[in-house]
């Protein structure tokens, strides 16, 4: 009897263990459509941290003048950084549910699923980059458009209804707790704001001076953005639709670039592009400020149709976010890029998958980045230019780099068509015929080999280039074939 208890028991127990960890492998919805106010923030987060323990970090950046806190959270662990911000106006929420969005949603993608998000590899994505995101920069002006004075000490509420024009509906509110507007602070064409406010207000009052020290949030984020130095800052806001990207003290060398960019954003989202040029634009703004400090990329997507001064209701969330879900992998995406070229990582790259292979390593996935940044012939030149670079010998070195040649074949494959493949191999069989390593035969029926497997056929143009008979070739390609290393 005492065993049959015991049996019972381990049945529960096994019950009890099975029906825990399918409740912790079973993806739970965090973030939903709802008022999206700073108690829902910290509570999501909280959840999200929770859940996505080794993906999600978040901390406090500072607190709004009534001590709310302002987080940050980071997704991924690479080199590049993208910085991308919410409801940096009050009733501009809907922003930071798109942004805390994004947060959950690349996230799940690897907590419950295979790493890929849309046409996105997530994973390797936040291998290359580092996603520094603040959903909520505005807590207090959020909380007073979500819940009017109730969110605030009595004694803040005279001066409150004041900023408001005397009254006490607060949903268009805009402004930081103070009457600041954050996004007309920074420094941009500051002096040249127009219709800004005599003092603290709802909406629109630019202070001071640029960084008015009443912008409290915004100063936080000035010193975090410089901290952090990243290639891209999205800054999202409502409403409109539009997607701001140019700002007049951009380089004018660096405007095509900034265009493409933004071009893809705006394909994505749908939101026209603010046209560039205009002689005068509002300026003070935080994208403003981020383009002309780092001459880098600094967009403001306005989400949602047009709605005067006031909120977008929920029913707008899903097919905003739906229109913004890409956004963060795709500048992710053109930020990497932007860290590369500034790194100078091509020679650096191009040396290192050298030496792999003079070593004979074989070339991992991380030189797939140097495919798909830059062309494949500009990829050969550069694996040459390493090759000389290293001082080898010559004959060993016409092996190695009839190995680049096709490593780097193989990788890209089958992304470029076999002609170029083979015009490749062809370029280099003329290279390497005068130098008759001992190497070459072999290796050229292997380029074969791997062709013929591929794609089911050798190419005629080949041929010519071939140094040897098509009998030894077949010969070759007999051996090769039932040699297991090569396959
Ligand atoms: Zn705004």
């Amino acid at each position: 009897m005492a065993k049959y208890k015991c049996l019972i028991f381990a049945g529960f127990l096994f019950l009890l263990l099975a029906t825990k960890s399918s409740a912790s492998t079973t993806p739970i919805e965090i973030v939903t459509i709802k008022n999206y106010d700073y108690v829902t923030l910290k509570q999501d987060l909280h959840d999200l941290k929770h859940t996505h323990s080794d993906i999600i970090d978040y901390w406090v950046l500072g607190q709004s003048f009534y001590n709310r806190d302002i987080f940050v959270v980071t997704l991924g662990s690479g080199d590049a950084v993208v910085y991308i911000d919410g409801s940096r106006h009050g009733r501009e929420w809907i922003s930071t549910y798109i942004t805390m969005k994004m947060i959950e949603e690349y996230a799940h993608a690897i907590t419950f699923g295979d790493g890929i998000y849309g046409e996105y590899n997530v994973q390797d994505i936040l291998n290359k980059v580092t996603f520094y995101f603040i959903p909520m920069i505005n807590p207090d002006g959020v909380d007073l458009t979500i819940h009017g004075l109730t969110a605030f000490p009595e004694e803040s509420h005279e001066a409150l209804i004041g900023m408001n024009d005397g009254s006490t509906d607060f949903q268009r509110w805009k402004a930081n707790a103070l009457g600041i507007d954050l996004n007309r602070i920074w420094d941009a064409g500051w002096d040249e704001i127009i219709n800004s406010p005599p003092g603290p207000s709802w909406h629109n009052f630019k202070g001071v001076e640029p960084f008015d020290q009443r912008a409290v949030e915004d100063l936080y984020i000035r010193d975090f953005v410089y901290e952090i130095d990243p290639e891209i800052a999205v800054s999202y806001h409502s409403t409109g639709r539009i997607l701001y990207w140019w700002w007049r003290e951009l380089d004018p060398s660096l405007e095509d670039m900034n265009f493409q960019i933004a071009s893809r954003v705006s394909q994505l989202t749908d939101y026209p592009l603010f046209p560039a040029n205009r002689p005068h634009t509002n300026g003070g703004g935080m994208t403003d400020w981020f383009t002309k400090e780092f001459q880098r990329p600094g967009l403001t997507p306005e989400l949602a149709p047009f709605h005067y001064h006031q909120p977008v209701e929920l029913q707008w969330f899903a097919e905003e976010w739906d229109r913004n879900k890409y956004v963060g992998l795709s500048v992710a995406e053109e930020a990497y890029k932007l860290w590369w070229e500034r790194n100078d990582m091509k020679n650096h790259w191009a040396y290192e998958a050298y030496m792999n292979l003079y070593n004979e390593n074989i070339i991992t996935e991380e030189y797939l980045d140097l495919t798909r940044t830059i062309k494949f012939p500009e990829f050969l030149e550069l694996l040459h230019a390493a090759s000389i670079s290293s001082n080898v010998e010559i004959e060993k070195q016409s092996f190695h780099r009839l190995d680049l040649a096709r490593i780097a074949n193989d990788i890209i494959n089958p992304n470029i068509p076999t002609i170029n493949y083979v015009t490749n191999y062809a370029h280099y069989t003329a290279m390497f015929r005068n130098l008759k390593t001992v190497y070459f035969p072999h290796k050229m029926v292997h380029t074969v080999a791997v062709n013929k497997l591929r794609f089911n056929n050798v190419n005629q143009d080949f041929l010519p280039y071939m140094p040897v008979s098509m009998a030894e070739v077949i010969d070759l390609l007999n051996k090769i074939i039932t040699d297991d290393d090569l396959l």
